[in-house]
């Protein structure tokens, strides 16, 4: 069997050439062909010597998952298919925006989370996607911009551009946000991160890749000592009662213990106590953890529901993303009118917090939070209290 090269970060890129019986420093010259240039073919890595090359093209593959189809919304938003293999299919999203490009990138095939409000969970669950599955989005979609006339005069234009960094590529910004629970799929995740932000490869900063999850506790306190990038948390209820119905997992780690590895995340220092941790020079990625929170009608978007968050999150530094549901067939959701939505922001702003309202980008084709589905060829038994009907009982129980 090759090797895929795409599946190896910067160390198990050097492991692999020491393995072949090469120098360490081929991984940053094979990082930069690969995922700078998006070169696929030893034959074209004109700085390695022709044994090299051969040897190479021997042993190892460059190999990304195929794109099977692709859609553009009417705001601009792109949505790729991807196949993995075996009829399962994954989905990508690239959000431009005047300064600022960015791919919500996919982490397993489909979800085993099962949230009462998200597409992605209602397909089910077939695998966690491999490393290369991951950056191979990322890798995916930055060959395929490039290629494009209006992305290869938007880096000439933006060259000098202040306030553009990355001027170079069409892609800014990375969020974790597609399809999949990625601290489920923690070591693969990571090493699909630590790519991003190598300077061989992406080199993205800290900042701007975004990791959301729905709350696994203990990978958040391993996130932060293997990979601290930004932090998202799908919040979404203000108390335990409500959030573990809308977010099952919540049933195994409670907002308490949720709340705390938020605290712990933000705060360098105290990192630092603890045993064997070793805290990255270079600091938590952001002073604050994003609180995402999805507005679904009658339900959890009340003024009480944002008297009650404002006093559960009040010893944590986080902004408030405030998400309109994006419907679904058979959700049993509605979105919350844009009166609540904003009598509910008011309440925590009044409060002194940060909140903004999520601008929907791509619902007319799917592509928006919640609503990516893929091909998934589910492989679990569901659980058989999950009935579509879900978000009708709870917003009459609250009406
Ligand atoms: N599993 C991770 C990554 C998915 S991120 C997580 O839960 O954070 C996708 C974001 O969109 C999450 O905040 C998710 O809760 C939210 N979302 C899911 N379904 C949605 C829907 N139908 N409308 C709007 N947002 C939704």
């Amino acid at each position: 069997m090759k090797r895929n090269l795409l599946d190896l970060d910067a160390r198990a890129l050097t492991d692999f050439f020491n393995e072949i019986g090469e120098k360490s420093f081929r991984s940053g010259q094979v990082l930069r062909w690969i995922h700078q240039s998006g070169t696929t073919d030893f034959e074209q890595m004109t700085d390695l010597s022709h044994a090299l090359r051969s040897k190479l093209a021997q042993c190892a593959v460059v190999d990304s998952p195929q794109c099977v189809s692709a859609s553009e919304a009417s705001d601009g938003t792109r949505k790729w298919l991807l196949s993995v293999g075996k009829d399962n299919a994954i989905e990508t999203v690239f959000m431009p925006e005047v300064n600022r490009g960015t791919l919500c990138v996919s982490s397993q095939v489909g979800c085993a989370l099962e949230c009462a409000f998200c597409a992605t969970g209602r397909q089910g669950f077939n695998r966690n996607l491999t490393t290369a599955e991951i950056i191979g989005q990322l890798w995916w979609a930055t060959r395929k911009l490039s290629r494009e006339p209006e992305w290869a005069r938007l880096e000439r234009d933006d060259a000098d551009r202040p306030g553009r960094d990355n001027a170079d590529r069409p892609i800014s910004n990375v969020v974790m946000m597609g399809m999949g629970e990625p601290l489920t799929n923690f070591d693969n995740v990571v090493r699909a991160m630590q790519i991003m932000l190598d300077d061989h490869a992406y080199g993205l900063s800290r900042r701007k890749v975004t990791l959301s999850t729905a709350g696994i506790v203990p990978a958040i306190d391993r996130l932060r000592e293997e990979c601290p990038v930004a932090l998202a948390i799908s919040l979404h209820a203000p108390n335990d009662r409500l959030r573990d119905e809308l977010v099952p997992i919540n049933r195994k780690y409670s907002l308490r213990q949720l709340l705390a590895a938020c605290q712990r995340y933000v705060d360098p220092l105290l990192g630092d106590d603890i045993p064997g941790v070793k805290w990255e020079r270079k600091g938590a990625p952001r002073d604050f953890v994003t609180f995402e929170y999805i507005m679904l009608d009658g339900v959890n978007d009340g003024v009480q529901h944002a008297r009650e968050l404002v006093a559960l999150t009040r010893d944590v530094p986080g902004k408030f993303n405030l998400i309109p549901f994006n419907s679904f067939a058979e959700s049993g959701f509605q979105r919350s009118p844009d009166s609540r939505v904003r009598a509910f922001r008011d309440v925590l702003i009044a409060a002194g917090l940060v909140a903004t309202v999520r601008r929907t980008r791509g619902d007319d084709i799917d592509g928006a939070c919640g609503q990516l589905a893929g091909r998934v060829r589910d492989r679990r038994n569901r659980r058989t209290d999950r009935k579509p009907g879900i978000g009708r009982s709870l917003a009459e129980g609250r009406a």
